[in-house]
């Protein structure tokens, strides 16, 4: 069948129905699975013959919406995960241990960067940040030779940076490390990482994948192109033989194409169980069914809120990656040509007091710490997430005392200017 477009692979990837079958996924909310022989059910334990045993490591609800994500993404495997924590944790687990290194943007989301800085520390893990915009020698310097992997976010949250994807595809890839591309704020609906290089792409599918506050979760999907076999003592774990499964060695037994998302299913499922619910699974799917619709109308609204604050009087500055003002508008234009998500930022003039007032005025538009919902979200930094942070402090990781995160939901955006207008006019 000729490649389908992103709509079609929103609504129909991942399933088709046999004569007679379920239209709408079927939920296998069981946790076990029947076999005939003993024998039958330790191949399935060996790796030798693939099909379910115990939802901890895999379920078919969940293979199969991971499997539409995969053909959205352009992948050759992926899985889902508990949550967009697990799958940014398995994602660089799967490939480092104690002792190893690697690089990370440091413009990322804050639960990310506390798991890379903290808790992946506390395993022996070490991590470099580097700036978004770092010169090819200040990402060269961050180079070790036990670095196994570079970090990224398509669009930053909550800084709303846009990754070079290209720039750091090239720079990994001349040092034979694999990308691994966060693609949870523009999704594949408006920039799919692997076709600009990057190897594993990442999502929070609990944002607009799931769009409707829902269900929370995550996703991993392999570009099935890194070559992990050029390196092999760098991808032990893939390239020599796995002890625990009776020496397979995953890059020999599943290829290129699979060896990754294998390994981190039979070793890291098998061992963290970091696995969604099926019915997770299933409401994930009926949020991608509408994904490229929804995208759209969160871009657009997005655009024409920032338009309109940008006039604003009471407004000092607005940040939308699709906007000329924008200092990241020259990336976003090349890799987010048909618009970058529905999260903007913006000043308040007045700083921290009149951004707090302001948002205690919206109505529509409700407080909270959530983003990328079909419902319209605003937060503001300095008094909730970093409000332990002095203005200096703050001004030091990106986040000015007057900024506030506006997720634009789904609703008219008319109704939402207003809103926005109301609340200001009492500022
Ligand atoms: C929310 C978020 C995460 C974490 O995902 P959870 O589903 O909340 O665990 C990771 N990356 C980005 C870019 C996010 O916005």
């Amino acid at each position: 069948m000729a490649k389908r477009n992103i709509g079609t692979s929103c609504v129909q990837g991942g399933y088709r129905p046999g004569n007679g079958e379920p239209r709408q996924i079927p939920i296998i909310q069981s946790t076990t699975f029947k076999y005939d022989t003993g024998e039958a059910m330790g191949k399935l334990f060996d790796l030798e013959a693939s099909g379910y045993f115990y939802s901890r490591l895999q379920n078919p609800t969940a293979d199969t919406v991971a499997a539409k994500i995969c053909e959205l993404e352009g992948g050759t495997a992926a899985m889902l995960t508990s949550s967009g924590q697990a799958a940014n944790f398995l994602a660089i687990f799967n490939l480092c241990g104690a002792g190893d290194h690697f690089i990370s943007c440091a413009s990322i989301y804050g639960g990310t960067f506390n798991l890379f800085s903290v808790t992946m520390k506390r395993m022996g893990i070490d991590v470099t940040f580097v700036s978004p915009d770092a010169t090819e020698e200040e990402l060269q310097a961050a180079v070790r030779p036990e670095t196994k992997a570079v970090f990224g976010e398509t669009i930053a949250n909550p800084a709303l940076k846009v990754l070079d994807i290209e720039r750091f595809a090239g720079f990994s890839h001349k040092n034979g490390l694999p990308l691994i591309v966060d693609n949870t704020f523009p999704t594949p609906v408006n920039c799919r990482p692997i076709e600009w290089g990057a190897d594993i792409v990442t999502h929070s599918t609990t944002k607009y994948m799931d769009g409707h506050g829902s269900a929370v979760g995550g996703a991993i999907v392999d570009s099935g192109k890194f070559d992990w076999t050029r390196y092999p003592e760098r991808f032990a774990g893939l390239c020599t033989p796995d002890e625990s499964y009776h020496g397979i060695t995953y890059t020999e037994r599943f290829g290129l194409a699979g060896a990754f998302i294998t390994k981190a299913t039979a070793q890291l499922m098998r061992d963290l169980g970091v696995t969604p619910a099926p019915m997770s699974a299933y409401l994930l799917n009926l949020g991608l069914e509408s994904l490229h619709v929804r995208m759209k109308r969160h871009s657009e609204s997005a655009v024409k809120i920032a338009e309109y604050l940008e006039k604003h009087e009471k407004i000092s500055w607005v940040c939308c990656p699709s906007l000329p003002s924008c200092k990241d508008y020259a990336l976003a234009q090349k890799y987010l040509p048909n618009g970058s998500c529905g999260v903007i930022s913006f000043g308040v003039k007045g700083g921290r007091a009149a951004a707090g007032a302001f948002m205690e005025k919206l109505q529509l538009v409700a407080i909270e710490t959530h983003v990328a919902d079909a419902r319209s979200c605003c937060l503001h930094p300095a008094t909730t997430t970093h409000r332990q942070l002095s203005d200096a402090e703050l001004v030091a990781c990106g986040v000015s005392p007057d900024l506030v995160r506006l997720s634009v939901g789904l609703e008219d955006a008319e109704d939402l200017i207003a809103d926005l207008e109301q609340a200001l006019a009492q500022v």
